[in-house]
């Protein structure tokens, strides 16, 4: 049943501000769960299971599937429409309250979610930052933040740096707005990240990177030089030392900046006991 009816049925108005668009298109889906290569010996984390779609193809391929919904409405419908799923199992909470390796135990897992587009790069932070993280995740995101985290050196941001720190991003597949019911304003894309097993670049520690990281881009636009000053509150003829010695030219600016180039300044910050 398409969610629109299905919605009808409980009684349930999807709600714009929890980024409620459904994907209706079987298609698409097909395609979303193919992408996570599930096996039943995998444990997957859904976000927002919603009407439950993507939940049962997730179910049909993997061991285990835990689904986060914040949304309590759902419950009548998703208990209905999993009741012949035992290994899946919803949680009824906010997934950036919610302790991801705590839930999912000690076995990897895979992460697989139409994400509310409202809260994309926290739940990336939240997933990413974790003190054990995903093996994989396949996320459908907006188009935008798609190409964002996709960027080359020249067009980074701290969310395509902090993504692709952690893993290899790809794209999957485009996906338009006639795919949702409520149709979103955006296009929309389905992004795989293969997370690495360590950093694909030398850093003294995680902090100590994101610190510069940071700091780098904490004003937008600017040169190095002035950004880290500020940013790491050397002041700028600091900041263009510690630069220097990384051998980054001071004027360059963030978004110009390969991980190995941020990875040789946190190295140096460290060395200079910043
Ligand atoms: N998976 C469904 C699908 O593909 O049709 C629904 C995807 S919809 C884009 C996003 C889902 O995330 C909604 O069900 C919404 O209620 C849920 N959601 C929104 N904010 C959330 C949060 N903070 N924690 C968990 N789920 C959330």
């Amino acid at each position: 049943m398409n969610p629109r009816s299905l919605l009808e049925r409980y009684n349930i108005q999807p709600k714009k501000s929890l980024g409620q668009n459904f994907l209706h298109d079987p298609g698409v889906l097909d395609k979303i769960a193919a992408a996570a290569e599930l096996t039943p010996a995998d444990a997957v984390l859904e976000i927002g299971p919603g009407t439950g779609a993507l939940t049962e193809r997730l179910a049909a391929a993997a061991g285990r599937v835990v689904a986060v919904e914040t949304d309590a409405r759902l419950q009548p419908l998703l208990a209905e429409r999993l009741a012949s799923c035992p290994h899946v199992e919803v949680v009824y909470a906010d997934i950036l309250a919610v302790d991801v390796p705590a839930l999912m135990g000690p076995a990897p897992y895979i992460v697989v979610a139409n994400l509310p587009y409202y809260i994309t790069s926290a739940i990336l932070r939240h997933l990413l930052e974790a003190p054990r993280r995903p093996r994989r995740l396949v996320l459908t995101v907006q188009q935008e933040v798609a190409e964002r985290i996709m960027a080359a050196p020249g067009d980074l941001s701290l969310l395509a740096v902090s993504v692709q720190f952690y893993g290899q991003p790809r794209t999957v597949m485009h996906i338009k707005p006639a795919a949702f019911w409520p149709r979103p304003d955006v296009d929309s894309a389905v992004l795989r990240i293969d997370v690495y097993d360590r950093p694909p670049v030398d850093v003294p520690d995680e902090r100590a990177f994101f610190r510069v990281v940071r700091a780098g881009f904490s004003q937008k636009r600017k040169q190095l030089r002035n950004a880290l000053g500020a940013g790491l509150g050397l002041g700028g003829e600091a900041a263009a030392a510690l630069l220097t010695r990384a051998g980054v030219d001071p004027r360059r600016r963030a978004e110009t900046m390969t991980l190995a180039e941020w990875a040789a300044l946190a190295r140096a910050a460290a060395e200079g006991g910043l």
